[in-house]
């Protein structure tokens, strides 16, 4: 298909851009395709207009951007899209099982909408998984955030003072980020425990060299594709009686735990901080989601009686030439897929079928049609 790529600038606190001038010289150089980019999309992430305009890319207005071109690249930038009346598709990364409300501007518009954080966490897929690319990213952060906020050192230190102890740090929820940040801790030499609800993930956990602490009982589904889901009120009882000593005794606490389209597991509450040391540091990674402590406030730190606990879900945000690298590879890995089944005709792909949100501006993805129902 003969598509105008267009790509747009993020919002303010949006410092990533969703394809890198690299990506756009492949694109331009494999498919022969012309691509216009919103001036400075680049430039919070480190990339400058010029280095666009070398890998032969028109820079343009954010309107001009969108009128011309036939197939846009963004992260959650949806400012603008409804203004023209021509079909287009729009390939974008919003989680919309959580944030749906992001998309009523865009029902009844011309849209073709694909959200990349929706496809299928299968081998074929793996190129395209910028969910494992983004939070590797945000695990290594969490833990360097952790360290810096903590009044103290990780690593055990002997100097001709005295001897300083290894901070505890425990990681709650060992999913891609959760395994990051157990390797990044281990490297600053703290000692770590981890647990999660998935059971399969104690292997993982004990190959890093952490400790994985098991409480019994949890539910599982073999149909929710190696996610959590929601236990019930009585495992998350007990879940919290027997991770309470280790928060308790933690110096970093990093938790991670969510699960696809609902509310974040509360697992750290007001009384389990009110046990930790001061100046002892929470991450909670899934603040976006509402958090897996009491005490989190989305994008902020709190400071509740010397524990400091920092909200945030995008610290892959403070990485951000790195992270527009990776998500321009996973955006890239997807578009060849399109290419490819538009050339074969394949219909009913997984792939397509997973991320496909809005089909001509209506909701068509079973899973959005569900969460918001
Ligand atoms: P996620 O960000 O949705 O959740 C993070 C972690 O929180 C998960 O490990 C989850 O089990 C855990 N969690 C949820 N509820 C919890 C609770 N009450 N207490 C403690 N922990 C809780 O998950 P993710 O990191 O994106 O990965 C989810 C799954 O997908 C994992 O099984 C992972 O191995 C799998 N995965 C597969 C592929 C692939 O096959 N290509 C790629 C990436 C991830």
């Amino acid at each position: 298909m003969n598509y105008i790529i267009g790509i747009l600038k993020e919002s303010m606190e949006e410092p990533r851009v969703c394809m890198v001038p690299d990506t756009v010289k492949e694109i331009i150089e494999k498919f022969q395709l012309k691509v216009i980019v919103e001036s400075g999309a680049g430039i919070s992430a480190g990339f400058s207009d010029e280095e666009y305009t070398n890998a032969g890319a028109q820079m343009s207005a954010r309107s001009e951007v969108i009128q011309a071109s036939s197939l846009l690249f963004c992260i959650n930038s949806f400012d603008g899209l409804t203004d023209s009346m021509m079909k287009k598709t729009l390939i974008c990364f919003s989680n919309p099982l959580f944030h749906y409300n992001q998309l009523l501007p865009l029902l009844n518009s011309h849209l073709d909408l694909f959200s990349l954080d929706l496809i299928p966490r299968t081998s074929k897929a793996q190129s395209m998984d910028l969910l494992s690319s983004m939070a590797s990213l945000s695990g290594y952060k969490a833990v360097i955030k952790g360290a810096e906020l903590y009044n103290s050192v990780l690593p055990m230190l002997t100097t001709a003072a005295g001897t300083i102890r290894p901070a505890k740090v425990l990681i709650l929820g060992a999913g891609v980020a959760g395994l990051q940040a157990i390797a990044t801790a281990k490297r600053l030499g703290a000692i770590v425990s981890a647990f999660d609800v998935r059971k399969a993930s104690g292997e993982e956990v004990r190959s890093l060299g952490a400790k994985f602490i098991e409480v019994e009982g949890a539910a599982e589904n073999e149909t929710s594709g190696g996610y959590a889901v929601e236990q019930s009120t009585e495992y998350l009882q007990l879940q919290k009686e027997l991770i309470d000593k280790h928060i308790a005794e933690a110096s970093i606490v990093i938790s991670t735990a969510n699960i696809p389209g609902k509310i974040a597991p509360r697992l750290i509450d007001k009384s389990s901080v009110e046990r930790m040391k001061k100046g002892a540091v929470i991450i909670d990674l899934a603040a976006d989601q509402g958090g897996n402590c009491e005490l989190t406030q989305n994008g902020k730190i709190v400071n509740h009686k010397g524990v400091l606990i920092l909200g945030n879900s995008f610290l892959v945000r403070e990485t951000a030439y790195t992270a527009s690298q990776l998500l321009s590879t996973n955006y890239f890995n997807f578009f060849k897929h399109l290419l490819e089944i538009e050339k074969n005709d394949l219909s009913n792909d997984p792939i397509v079928e997973g991320c496909l949100i809005l089909k001509d501006g209506k909701i068509v993805n079973e899973r959005v049609k569900a969460q918001i129902n």
